[in-house]
C-alpha cells in the first residue's frame, strides 16, 4: 500500500534529524573514521570531535564537560545511573521512584526488587502530578536513591524535580532524573540544581540522530560503569565512541539552544491551536494531564468510547503518525501504565492519543490534523457497538484484540508495539 507521509506528530517517540546534525557527522562516516583511542593523528581528530561535542552537550546541560558521559541512549544512561546511585551508598537498600517512569528506570528497578531492594513507586493523582508528601513520608536513612524524570512522555506532564531532589538530598539520597523528554523544551541548567547526581538525556529526541545518548555525572560523584570495558569516556565506560552519532548529538544541541525561547513559544502556539481545534471540533474529548505543567509539545487527548488503536490506524492510512495510549504488547492491549495510573477512566484510556509536536512542525501540519481527525471520531463513534455505554471491561478487552488481530492482518503483520 502506498504511503506518504502528511503529519508527524510523534516527536516525543523519535524526531527528524536536523539536517546541520547529519551533515555534521558525514566527514566522520566517510573520512575521519579513526578511532578516538588511537594514538596516531587521525585517531586523534576523530576524539578533537568527541571533545567539541562533549562542550556543546556540557553547553545544552548547564554543567561542565567532563561531567558528561556519552551513552548510546536514554535507557542505557537511566541504567548507568541507578548502578552508580547503588554502588555509591551499598549499605541502603530502599529505592524511591514514581509509578509513570518510562520502563527504561521502571523495568531495571522492579528487577532490582527481586534481588534485595525494596522499591516505592510513588502514586499520582488525576492530573499525574506526584505529592511531596508522599514522597517524604516514604524516604529514610535507607534510601539510597530517588528516580523521578523531568516529564512524562505520554502526557508531558513536568514534575518538580527541584523540590524532589531538595527532599533526596536532605535524606542523603542520590537523584537521579529521566530527562530525555526535557532537552529543546524545558531549560537545563544543572549548574543550579545541585541537588541532581545523574541525569539521561538522548539525542534521538531533540533532533540528533539514534545511538546516541549522554549521561550527566556530577562531579565529584562516585561512579561505577555499567558497560567495564576499555577506558574511553574516563574509564566510566567501555566501549568506542559512535562519534559521528555524538557529533551530530553536539550539532543538535547547539541548535536547541541558538532559538530555544522562540522554538518553545512557536511550539506552544502550534500544540494550543491543535487542543483548541480538537476539543472544538470533536465530542467527549479529555485532556489527559495538567495543562499548567506540561511539556510545550505534548497533547494527549482521550477520545471517549472509542479506541486509540482504531483512531491510530485511521490516522494512519491518512499519513497522520501518533501514538496511543494502549498499545499491543505481547499479543493484549495493554492500556498506557501512566493513564491508568493516573487514573484516567477506562471509557477514555482506551481511546488516548499522544499528539507530540516538534521544531519542525509546522501550521499545515495541524490544519491537515484537524481537517482528518474530527471525521475519523464521528465515524468510529458511529460504528462502535457500544455507543457511549461504558463497556465491560473483560468483554471489551476480547473485543479490541480481535480487532487488532484484523487490523494487524489488515496491514500486515508488525512487530510488537510499546510505548517511547
Ligand atoms: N525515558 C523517557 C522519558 C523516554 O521517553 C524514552 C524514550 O522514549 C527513554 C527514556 C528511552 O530513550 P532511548 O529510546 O534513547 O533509549
Amino acid at each position: 500500500m502506498p504511503y506518504t507521509l502528511q503529519a508527524y506528530l510523534d516527536n516525543n517517540a523519535t524526531t527528524l534529524p536536523a539536517p546541520e546534525a547529519v551533515d555534521a557527522m558525514q566527514p566522520y562516516l566517510r573520512e575521519v573514521y579513526g578511532n578516538p583511542s588511537s594514538a596516531h593523528t587521525f585517531g586523534g581528530r576523530a576524539q578533537h570531535a568527541v571533545a567539541k561535542a562533549r562542550e556543546q552537550v556540557a553547553a545544552l546541560l548547564g554543567c561542565t564537560g567532563v561531567e558528561v558521559l556519552f551513552t548510546s541512549c536514554g535507557t542505557e544512561g537511566d541504567n548507568a545511573a541507578i548502578v552508580a546511585a547503588l554502588d555509591a551508598l551499598p549499605s541502603r537498600k530502599h529505592i524511591i521512584t514514581t509509578r509513570v517512569e518510562h520502563p527504561a528506570v521502571l523495568s531495571p528497578l522492579r528487577h532490582l526488587a527481586t534481588r534485595g531492594y525494596r522499591v516505592t513507586e510513588l502514586n499520582v493523582d488525576r492530573q499525574g502530578g506526584i505529592d511531596l508528601e508522599e514522597l517524604r513520608r516514604e524516604i529514610s536513612g535507607d534510601t539510597a536513591l530517588v528516580s523521578v524524570m523531568w516529564a512524562n512522555n505520554e502526557t508531558g506532564v513536568i514534575f518538580p524535580v527541584h523540590e524532589v531532589g531538595e527532599i533526596a538530598k536532605q535524606n542523603g539520597a542520590m537523584f537521579h532524573v529521566d530527562a530525555v523528554q526535557s532537552p529543546g523544551k524545558v531549560k537545563l541548567d544543572l549548574a543550579k540544581e545541585a541537588a541532581i547526581d545523574f541525569l539521561a538525556i538522548s539525542a534521538h529526541k531533540f533532533h540528533g540522530v539514534k545511538g546516541a545518548g549522554a549521561l550527566f555525572v556530577r562531579k565529584g560523584t562516585r561512579f561505577r560503569p555499567l558497560i567495564h570495558g576499555g577506558e574511553q569516556e574516563r574509564g566510566r565506560r567501555g566501549g568506542t565512541e559512535n562519534v559521528p552519532g555524538i557529533v551530530a548529538m553536539g550539532v543538535a544541541a547547539e541548535l536547541v539552544l541558538k532559538d530555544f525561547d522562540a522554538a518553545v513559544t512557536r511550539v506552544a502556539a502550534l500544540r494550543d491551536r491543535l487542543e483548541a481545534g480538537l476539543l472544538a471540533k470533536c465530542d467527549h474529548v479529555v485532556v489527559n494531564g495538567d495543562r499548567d505543567h506540561r511539556l510545550c509539545n505534548t497533547l494527549n487527548v482521550g477520545f471517549e468510547f472509542i479506541e486509540g488503536e482504531s483512531i491510530l490506524l485511521m490516522l494512519d492510512t491518512l499519513g497522520i503518525a501518533v501514538s496511543s495510549g494502549s498499545a499491543c504488547s505481547s499479543g493484549s492491549l495493554e492500556p498506557s501504565h501512566v493513564l491508568r495510573a493516573m487514573s484516567v477512566p477506562f471509557t477514555a484510556v482506551h481511546g488516548s492519543i499522544r499528539f507530540s509536536l516538534g521544531r519542525y512542525s509546522t501550521d499545515k501540519d495541524v490544519d491537515y490534523v484537524l481537517e482528518k481527525v474530527p471525521p475519523v471520531i464521528k465515524r468510529l463513534r458511529e460504528i462502535s457497538p457500544f455507543g457511549r455505554q461504558a463497556p465491560n471491561e473483560k468483554a471489551e478487552a476480547e473485543r479490541r484484540r480481535e480487532k487488532i488481530e484484523s487490523g494487524r492482518r489488515f496491514f500486515g503483520k508488525r512487530p510488537e508495539q510499546h510505548r517511547v
